[in-house]
């Protein structure tokens, strides 16, 4: 079936399609070890080779050297602002909306809450049944607290359902992609159909900045959320981000009150003032090596615009769902084939997908699993070549064919799948 003919074309067109792209060369920024095509940057991205010698600095010099100096030297203080202006430019947002802080649970806690103090009066809150777990269980406890009702209802479905609520409908809270099937959501089209009922549209970004051309500020997005340790490539535990639109900022009364939210911080008083612009989505003392491995890691897109980095996503997914129609391989497609309904990867459904994805990560092919049958192949496109997405596809086939997945060894499972 896997003919040398059809082996030897692929890699050939997967060549010309790496040389042609805008992002040839960007695999060099990265530090990733021989032998590994790494298809899991939807969960923890590559090192970027510029972040080791950051971070070196940031604890020999800032801390070691200039000590606490260095909150202004460095600028350590401004620091989640000038980072979260960073992500801006990859999710579509001008500077002064995003802050670079906490975790995506706690940014979307923060988001729920705020906007129901955004529309008071206002009951109900639609979220996707399938979200990823910490999303439903984030929004299920801040909507009881704020008193709101959350609905779980499909993406497919939420323009309907929008509708239906009506002058009810506090917020509608989606991922932009679906971080088990990679499909893709339009963000414009919910976060309209919020708006015509008065109510407002917050987007999870976990699984698309830094992928997908999200334009939050065209697509008039009110709040959005977003990981920094997925396609960001900020590192394990790297912050997450919080986007607040300029026109919602004034009004934004999150509820968790740390001083470094406040407008007088150094003033040390006894009671809270939100300070001016996003400054005030930021809560307590941000883990700064984190902050700093983040902006770091973040040059690796200095150049390249959102739109080359989506079509070379597209393009790089594209060929290895083609490559593995060519090698044969049968088994069902969780994504989309719909290049507009595509995130950033590739999921496949098998009934041993687990030991599937054990018996790829012993040949060097890192992706990962999730409940119940997927296996879950994320395209980072900065490293991810179109060479990389052939060799996977004749890895995946060799797994099949051969019925590697049936060894005992492939069965056992670690702490984190
Ligand atoms: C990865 C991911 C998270 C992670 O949340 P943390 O609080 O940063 O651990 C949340 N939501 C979605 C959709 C994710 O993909």
């Amino acid at each position: 079936m896997t003919t040398v003919h059809t082996h030897d074309d692929l890699i050939a067109r997967a060549t010309d399609a790496d040389a042609a792209s805008a992002l040839q060369g960007t695999r060099d920024l990265f530090s990733l070890p021989e032998g590994v095509i790494y298809l899991d940057g939807n969960s923890l991205g590559a090192l970027p080779s510029a972040v080791p010698a950051v971070v070196d600095d940031v604890m020999h010099r800032q801390w070691g050297e200039r000590l606490i100096r260095s909150w202004n030297e460095a600028d350590w203080w401004g620091a989640q602002t000038r980072v979260g202006d960073r992500v801006g430019r990859l999710v579509g947002a001008a500077p002064g909306q995003v802050v670079v802080t906490d975790s995506t649970s706690v940014n979307l806690f923060k988001a729920v809450i705020g906007a129901g103090r955004l529309r008071p009066g206002r009951t109900v809150v639609l979220t996707d049944p399938d979200s990823f777990p910490t999303d439903l269980y984030m929004t299920e406890s801040a909507a009881a607290l704020a008193g709101l009702e959350v609905r779980r209802v499909h993406p497919r479905d939420a323009v309907a359902a929008i509708a239906e609520v009506g002058d009810a409908l506090v917020l509608a809270s989606y991922s932009s992609v679906d971080y088990r099937t990679g499909e893709l959501w339009d963000l414009r089209e919910i976060t309209d159909a919020a708006h015509a009922v008065g109510g407002l549209a917050c987007w999870d970004l976990c699984h698309s900045a830094g992928v997908i051309e999200v334009d939050l500020d065209a697509g008039g997005a009110d709040l959005a959320v977003g990981c920094g340790y997925k396609y960001l490539n900020g590192g394990p535990g790297a912050p997450a981000f919080l986007y607040v639109a300029t026109r919602h900022q004034d009004d934004f009364d999150q509820p968790l009150t740390g001083w470094q939210g406040h407008a007088h911080p150094f003033e040390m008083r006894p009671d809270y003032e939100p300070a001016p612009g996003i400054t005030r989505a930021r809560v307590g003392t941000p883990p700064l090596l984190s902050v700093l491995a983040l902006e770091a890691a973040l040059t690796a897109y200095d150049g390249l615009s959102p739109a080359d980095v989506r079509a070379a996503s597209v393009s790089v997914t594209g060929t290895f769902i083609e490559a593995l129609d060519a090698l044969g391989v049968d088994l069902p497609l969780a994504t989309p084939r719909d290049p507009e309904r595509r995130g950033s990867q590739v999921s496949l459904r098998h009934p041993q997908a687990f030991a599937v994805v054990q018996a790829l990560i012993a040949r060097g092919v890192i992706g990962d699993f999730r409940e119940p049958d997927i296996i879950r192949l994320g395209f980072a496109p900065l490293y991810v070549t179109h060479v990389d997405a052939v060799r996977a596809a004749v890895h995946v086939a060799e797994v099949i064919e051969g019925r590697e997945f049936e060894r005992p060894e492939f069965a056992e499972r670690g702490a984190v799948t």
